[in-house]
């Protein structure tokens, strides 16, 4: 295909502002359809159902200390010793007045007790204990159902499945869980100047740089790359074999490079042709020709090859992309506001994302600009714990002045991306 064929140039699609280019996106995304999964593999993952418990936490009524088993109305505070109660074995041991039954923590209370004492507030001697406090009803022992009643809701649909919920569903016997899957995500890089890490670049190349960081990316926020990203040339027909060999295997496609204005940006063209392109430019810096299209419903997003450009769009729409799919509730990074240590330039046209590091001091927080903000300089976001959210429409920021910082080594806090008119909203995670 030629640049004189191509069904639509990149300037031809509308430049939406950030907030529209999400709403497109998220519109288009629904969570996976659940699936059971064993409980080993579920970290991390959105239940797709309420969970009922079956039974009663705990089943039988339990010593929550190591002590006796008593009656707590016997008057004598002297008492026999009748046995041993461990935990995990049922003995047919009774209290009656004037015994008592050793017992251990999580052991069943033997017939007859009302109460468990602890062994400090005791004295043994002769198979005989002495009671040194007095002991009430109920005291030391975990009702049947005290923790979790049968019939009850224990996990809501939604739940995000981490150490407490997965102990929880263990506890109650589910060995398999509906869950919404991960979504299977293929990266592929474009150029003909792509050549692999370990080659030499001849002049005019270079390494392919981006296909590590995205799939660390993915790896960083739980997803895997369904197989070692390709690359693939800057050829049309060669594009769209990739595209749709890539697709067929995977819930998600992430292209690199090759959606910019050059005649040789050929994979708006190629997804034009496959699908349908519901985001082809963004007001956004870095990112602007961002591309996001739908093929037979699955979504594509073309990343612009900049490296500083791919991750940062990476951050603010693939990664809540991806956790939209897999029915996380949670898609936003939390945002401070922080006071500028020094000026910063911005572009009122497009919403801007500036690398930064964010402090905190007595008084809130401080922030600094990770050096010069070009999209292809990646040390600005090594290190960087946070992009400044410039909103597009505002213009420069002097020294001293307030700005809204997303903090992205922070887990996910809110239901809404901060978008730029959204900021003003946003709640430090921190009070
Ligand atoms: P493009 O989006 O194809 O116009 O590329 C923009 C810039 O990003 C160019 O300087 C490319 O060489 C560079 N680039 C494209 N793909 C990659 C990649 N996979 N790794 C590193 N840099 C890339
Ligand atoms: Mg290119």
């Amino acid at each position: 295909m030629t640049a004189k064929n191509r069904s639509k140039r990149s300037c031809d699609y509308p430049m939406l502002s950030f907030e529209e280019a999400w709403r497109r996106i998220s519109g288009a995304l629904k969570p996976l359809p659940p699936v059971q999964e064993p409980l080993e593999s579920v970290t991390g993952l959105a239940l797709a159902g309420d969970v009922i418990a079956r039974e009663n936490i705990p089943p039988f009524a339990a010593s929550t200390m190591d002590g006796y088993a008593v009656i707590s109305g016997d008057a004598s505070c002297e008492r026999s010793i009748a046995g041993e109660q461990h935990a995990g074995v049922k003995l047919d041991l009774a209290v009656t007045e004037g015994t008592a039954v050793r017992i251990m923590t999580g052991a069943p209370v033997p017939a007859g007790a009302d109460a468990v004492i602890p062994f400090e507030q005791t004295a043994e001697a002769n198979d005989r204990v002495r009671l040194l406090s007095i002991v009430g009803p109920g005291d030391n022992i975990r009702a049947i159902g005290q923790d979790i009643a049968a019939g009850e809701t224990v996990l809501k649909k939604g739940s995000v499945l981490g150490p407490a919920e997965i102990g929880l569903l263990a506890m109650l016997g589910h060995s398999q869980v509906p869950v919404h899957p991960r979504p299977r995500v293929s990266v592929m890089a474009t150029g003909d100047e792509l050549i692999p890490i370990h080659a030499i670049p001849r002049l005019g190349q270079i390494r392919n740089s981006n296909a590590p960081a995205i799939a660390t990316a993915l790896r960083v926020c739980g997803f895997d790359a369904v197989a070692l990203p390709q690359t693939v040339v800057d050829d049309a027909a060669a594009l769209e074999r990739a595209i749709v060999e890539a697709l067929s295997d995977s819930d998600m496609l992430i292209t690199s490079g090759g959606v910019s204005m050059g005649t040789r940006d050929l994979v708006k063209s190629v997804l034009a042709r496959l699908g349908e392109i519901l985001v082809g430019r963004v007001a956004i810096k870095p990112g602007k020709p961002l591309t996001f299209a739908m093929i037979h419903g699955k979504p594509v997003f073309g990343l612009p090859g900049n490296p500083v450009s791919s991750l940062v769009c990476f951050e603010q729409f693939i990664r809540p992309a991806l956790r939209r799919m897999s029915g996380l509730r949670l898609l936003g990074r939390p945002c401070v506001d922080v006071r500028l240590e020094q000026g910063l330039r911005h572009d009122p046209d497009r919403t801007e994302f500036q690398r930064a590091i964010v402090e905190r001091d007595p008084d809130g927080f401080t922030a600094r600009g990770n050096g010069p903000q070009g999209s292809s300089r990646l040390k600005s976001l090594s290190g960087a714990n946070a992009l400044f959210v410039l909103p597009a429409g505002t213009g420069d920021y002097p020294a001293g002045s307030r700005v809204m910082a997303l903090l992205i080594n922070q887990p996910e806090a809110s239901e809404d991306l901060p978008t730029g008119s959204l900021v003003r909203k946003f709640q430090s995670p921190w009070g």
